[in-house]
C-alpha cells in the first residue's frame, strides 16, 4: 500500500503537484491518468523517493522514505524510456545492479526468462529495439521481488504486441498480490489495463475510482 498525504511540488511559481491525496492498494493495477505535463512524472518521482516533496508526504506500508532499509526489495519502477549506456551487455547491466543491492546472481536468469530476454542476455543492450529496453527495464525493476511497481507510461512507442506484452505482465503482477501503478495520458490504454483510476490535471487530483465507475460516469 502506497498512501499520499497532501503531496505537493512547486518550482518557483509554478505547482506541478498540488495537494495529492490518495491510495495505491495491493492486488490490483491502479492507473494514473493525465495529460502531458499534469504532474504525473513529478508525484512519481516523489512515490519512488527520487525528489523531495515541497509539502505532504508519501508513505510506504506506513513508512516514509528514510524509514525504508531496503528500496530496491521493496519497489521496483520503470521510469521513462531510456537507453542503457555503457559497453556492458544486458546480463552484465543487471549483475550489476544485483551486485550493489544484495541480490543473488541467480535471480538474473529468473528475470531475463520472465521477460524473454534470455537469449539475448550476452548482447549489448545500445543494439536493442525500444521494446527490448522496455523488457530490459522491466527485469531491472523486477530485480529484487519487489512488492510494488511503479511504471511511467511504459507503452509509449511500443508496438502492439510489446503493448499486449506489458499489460498482461501488469495484471499478473497484480494477481500475485503486489501492488503496481502505472501511468498514461491515454485514457484508451488505461480501460484496457487499470483495474482502478486516478486522475490528476494540472497537478490536482480529479478523480479517484473505480474502472468501471469511471467509465460508467463518463
Ligand atoms: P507529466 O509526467 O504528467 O507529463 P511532469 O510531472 O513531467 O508531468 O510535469 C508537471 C509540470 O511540472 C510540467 O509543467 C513540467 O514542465 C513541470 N516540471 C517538471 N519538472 C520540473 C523541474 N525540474 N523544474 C521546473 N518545472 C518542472
Ligand atoms: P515528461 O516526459 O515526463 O513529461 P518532461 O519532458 O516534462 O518529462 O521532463 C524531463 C525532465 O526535465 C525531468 O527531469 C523534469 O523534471 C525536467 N523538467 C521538465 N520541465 C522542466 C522545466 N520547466 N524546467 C526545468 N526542468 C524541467
Amino acid at each position: 500500500m502506497i498512501e499520499l498525504h497532501g503531496l505537493t511540488k512547486r518550482y518557483g511559481e509554478k505547482t506541478a503537484v498540488d495537494d495529492l491525496t490518495f491510495r495505491v492498494r495491493p492486488g490490483v493495477v491502479t492507473g494514473f491518468l493525465g495529460p502531458n505535463g499534469a504532474g504525473k512524472s513529478t508525484t512519481m518521482r516523489m512515490m519512488l523517493g527520487l525528489d523531495n516533496p515541497t509539502g505532504g508526504d508519501v508513505r510506504i506500508d506506513g513508512k516514509r522514505y528514510d524509514q525504508l532499509h531496503e528500496p530496491l526489495n521493496y519497489i521496483g519502477a520503470l521510469l521513462e524510456a531510456k537507453a542503457v549506456h555503457g559497453g556492458r551487455t544486458a546480463y552484465n547491466h543487471l549483475l550489476c545492479m544485483a551486485q550493489s543491492n544484495g541480490i543473488p546472481r541467480r535471480r538474473i536468469d529468473e528475470v531475463l526468462d520472465l521477460v524473454g530476454l534470455t537469449g539475448v542476455a550476452k548482447k549489448r543492450p545500445k543494439g536493442f529495439s525500444l521494446g527490448m529496453g522496455q523488457r530490459l527495464g522491466i527485469a531491472a525493476a523486477l530485480l529484487g521481488d519487489p512488492k510494488i511497481l511503479m511504471f511511467d507510461e511504459p507503452v509509449n512507442g511500443l508496438d502492439p504486441e510489446g503493448i499486449h506484452w506489458i499489460r498482461n505482465l501488469m495484471k499478473q503482477l497484480a494477481d500475485e498480490g503486489r501492488t503496481v501503478f502505472v501511468s498514461s495520458h491515454l485514457m484508451s490504454e488505461m480501460a484496457l489495463t487499470a483495474d482502478h483510476l486516478v486522475v490528476i490535471g494540472q497537478g490536482k487530483l480529479m478523480a479517484d475510482t473505480s474502472m468501471a465507475d469511471f467509465i460508467a460516469e463518463n
